[in-house]
């Protein structure tokens, strides 16, 4: 005679709150992620998405964000010359041959705007109009997202992030105000439920969940912490690969009927068939590690992420003769 399983008598019926029970095994949730996965492929046509984001600053910042390796507080970063616009419009132009689908200029909260519309109009004019330029910056205003608009910015990646006001220097209200003001103004939202730790309740993670699908974002997904040490939560550590597996399966479960783009980090082959159809590439200043890189981010380089999603079954965008 066999035991009944462990947590055969406490199976939620919600499908996302079993996928958040760690008390579940694998074996029995197995069937939701590859729901997920068979809604992502059927939304997106089986394509896959690369999403590259350029570091351009690691400039001290005053936010203090307790997970963040450019806060000032932390003293966590080793000091790196900024990226010139030179350098910037090269890498984005190399990404975009090489079949990103996203061009994606990150910045510390309070880059100097002008600077961050020359770069967006330079960045635009070499990448071509067919792909997303995207803005990763501070809170923003009506009318800086007209200039970013106009400077060729068609997206930006703007979130809510877990324990926002508590982890963070910001608040809530300040963030939607932001993603509020960015949609109005006519730029598509990225949203991830981010930065994912150990520590993060199912209704915290359900919450930005579903935000994702009342903002109307064109992309959700997830982001898990990175423990970078010196900063106030590296020693809460990181969730599984297993884990964040099953939030890509309740981000998608949450939003079946949009947010195309669902977004997994860090990327790796088995969060692709769960629901995740996206990954991202970084390169240069990075809010997860100590300092920035010359390459890409742990080597993960752009034609592996081709391959990858290829490896998964998801077409990609094709790379196109450099300009
Ligand atoms: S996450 Fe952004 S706002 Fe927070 S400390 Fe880092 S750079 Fe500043």
């Amino acid at each position: 005679m066999h035991d009944a399983p462990m947590g055969a008598d406490r199976v939620p019926e919600n499908e996302s709150e079993a996928l958040l029970d760690t008390r579940i095994s694998d074996k029995r949730i197995n069937p939701l992620l590859a729901r997920a996965d068979a809604m992502t492929r059927e939304l997106s046509g089986s394509r896959g998405y690369i999403w590259t984001a350029i570091g351009i600053d690691s400039t001290p910042c005053g936010m203090g964000c307790s997970f963040c390796s450019h806060a000032t507080k932390w003293d966590a970063y080793q000091d790196s010359p900024p990226l010139s616009a030179e350098a910037i419009v090269a890498r984005a132009g190399a990404l975009a041959d090489g079949g990103s689908d996203f061009v994606v200029l990150r910045t510390t909260q309070f880059y100097d705007l002008n600077r961050l519309l020359m770069l967006g109009r330079r960045v635009r004019d070499r990448i071509g109009d067919d792909m997303h330029l995207v803005v990763n910056t501070g809170e923003m205003d009506a009318d800086t997202v007209r200039a970013l608009k106009d400077a060729g910015f068609s997206m930006v990646y703007h979130v809510v992030r877990l324990r926002e006001g508590i982890d963070t220097g910001h608040t809530v209200e300040m963030r939607l105000r932001t993603i509020e003001t960015a949609l109005a103004g006519g730029l598509e939202v990225q949203y991830l439920i981010e930065p994912l730790g150990p520590e993060h309740s199912p209704a915290e993670i359900l919450t930005e969940a579903r935000r994702a699908r009342s903002i109307g974002a064109s992309g959700t997904g997830v982001m898990a912490r990175v423990s970078v040490m010196g900063t106030p939560l590296a020693h809460l550590g990181q969730v599984s690969e297993a884990y964040l597996r099953r939030v890509a399966a309740v981000a998608r479960l949450e939003y079946p009927d949009g947010g195309v783009h669902l977004c997994v980090h860090p990327p790796t082959p088995s969060v692709l068939r769960c629901g995740s159809n996206t990954i991202i590439v970084e390169q240069a200043a990075n809010p997860r590690d100590t300092k920035s890189s010359t390459g890409p981010w742990r080597g993960f380089d752009l034609p592996t992420a081709r391959a990858t999603l290829q490896a998964a079954g998801f077409a990609v965008r094709p790379a196109r003769e450099s300009h």
